[in-house]
């Protein structure tokens, strides 16, 4: 991920003012420059760190009792961090049955329409149907890219080589598929350079004309501060109702797109992470900022898994009570290599980004199937249990690889794996105990 770099910076101020040796108050603001420091580095705007620097040191401050507890100071840091990519607003959800017109703008090159397409997939892979129109008839071989993509991806699409009005051309679009009874109809609109004010008047004109149900401005991650001058000036004419933030997985730092959520108050919904369809994550502020502290985000994995109607109830209890043996481990991995992109899913468990990192997508996606293989080789009360049942009968472990054709090495691997997701388990369920049990700062 491409904040890592700010995530560590993060984490290491967290853990230096932990094992400080000097007073408490010292080693706090120490840190507080530090993460203010890092922020400030990565884009984000100056005036929302101090912001958050102030909030970080009073909700520490107010509690003498919160100064010595590490979690204490991890959880504030993880909360305050979170409330700046988090508006507090219910995020667009469309209704499957209805339609729906989403209408996309952005500068050209934000990745528009590259997102159109991959936001069409997401909503069609969850059983909508999903229509993409052209909008774009500013850009010579607007329509052509469309077009591919979504021919490509299976998406009925509309547009003209002919009609110059983009009105017109978004107007028949929307009729034709409306006719046709899809749930979801996708508008691109045209970008331009710079923010020009003819680019403005269309798309207020195409607004009018189609009245989405939602308006999502696209914004390229690594325009950096320029992302809040940007988006304020979209939101002043179109008043776009969320964000898909893009090229997630180049050089950008990210922290102007931050800012740009908190200056107009708007969701990012999506993120783009790739040129490819798959190259397409939702966006939640828990799991971000918490790939984004390394900590993995098996919680956000899970209400992925939810929402795609797996049989997965029993793991997602046992996961909030704090438990994962190496049945739900066994379970989630099938179903993870049902639902698709590797490259994300790995993202999201503790200690398979790195593998992704090292090995690349092909292998990981071998490894993950000599898992799911070890996996079958077990017995069912080896399943159930915690995985300390191989601590106690080591020749298991030889009889497991045997079975499956794998090595010894492998196995202890996954079971290394499954100890370090049960304490990921434990540790949401304490942060989710915690946070229900602590007093809340002003
Ligand atoms: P538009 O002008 O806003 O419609 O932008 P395009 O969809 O044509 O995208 C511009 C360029 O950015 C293309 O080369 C895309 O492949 C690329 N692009 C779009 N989204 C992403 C992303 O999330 N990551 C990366 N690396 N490239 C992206």
């Amino acid at each position: 991920m491409v904040l890592a770099d700010l995530g560590r910076r993060i984490n290491n101020a967290v853990s230096g003012a932990i094992s400080s040796k000097e007073d408490v108050d010292s080693a706090i603001d120490v840190m507080l420059k530090e993460i203010g420091r890092a922020l400030i580095e990565s884009d984000v705007n100056v005036k929302l760190v101090l912001n958050l620097r102030t909030k970080i040191k009073s909700q520490l401050k107010d509690n003498q009792d919160l100064q010595v507890n590490k979690r204490i100071i991890q959880k504030v840091v993880f909360d305050e961090l979170v409330s700046l990519v988090d508006t507090k607003t219910e995020p667009f959800k469309p209704k499957k049955g209805k339609t729906n017109i989403v209408m996309f703008v952005g500068l050209q090159g934000a990745g528009k329409t590259t997102s159109c397409t991959k936001f069409a997939v997401y909503y069609q892979r969850r059983g909508f149907k999903v229509g993409l129109v052209c909008a774009d008839t500013f850009r010579a071989g607007a329509f052509d890219q469309l077009k591919q993509n979504a021919t490509k991806a299976k998406i009925p699409f509309y547009g003209s080589y002919t009609e110059t009005n983009p009105i017109k051309v978004s107007k028949d679009g929307v009729d034709k598929f409306k006719k046709e009874k899809f749930d979801m109809i996708i508008v691109d609109t045209s970008g331009r350079h710079k923010q020009e004010a003819d680019l403005f008047q269309e798309m207020i004109e195409i607004d009018q004309t189609i009245k989405p149900t939602q308006t999502i401005m696209v914004l390229d991650a690594s325009i950096g501060q320029a992302a809040e001058s940007q988006s304020k000036a979209f939101k002043d004419s179109s008043n776009f109702g969320s964000i898909i933030l893009t090229k997630l997985d180049g050089h950008a730092k990210g922290g102007g797109a931050i800012s740009a959520v908190a200056v107009t108050n708007t969701p990012i919904i999506f993120i783009g992470t790739g040129e490819h369809i798959q190259d397409f994550e939702t966006f939640n502020p828990k799991s971000f900022i918490s790939k984004l502290l390394g900590i993995g985000d098996l919680q956000g994995l899970m209400e992925q898994v939810e929402s795609m109607n797996f049989d997965n109830k029993d793991t997602i209890e046992n996961f909030q009570k704090g438990k994962f043996t190496l049945n739900d481990f066994q379970k989630q991995m099938q179903m993870l290599m049902k639902m698709g992109p590797i490259s994300q899913i790995a993202q999201a468990i503790p200690g398979m980004g790195d593998m992704m990192g090292q090995v690349g997508e092909e292998e990981t996606t071998n490894r993950l199937k000599r898992m799911v293989f070890i996996m079958d080789s077990m017995t069912k009360k080896e399943l159930d249990s915690d995985g300390y049942i191989f601590v106690r009968e080591p020749e298991r472990i030889l009889r497991v690889a045997r079975g499956s054709g794998t090595s010894a090495f492998e196995v202890e691997m996954i079971l290394q794996q499954q100890r370090m997701m049960a304490n990921m388990a434990q540790h949401t369920k304490s942060m989710m105990d915690s946070q229900a049990n602590m007093p809340k700062g002003p």
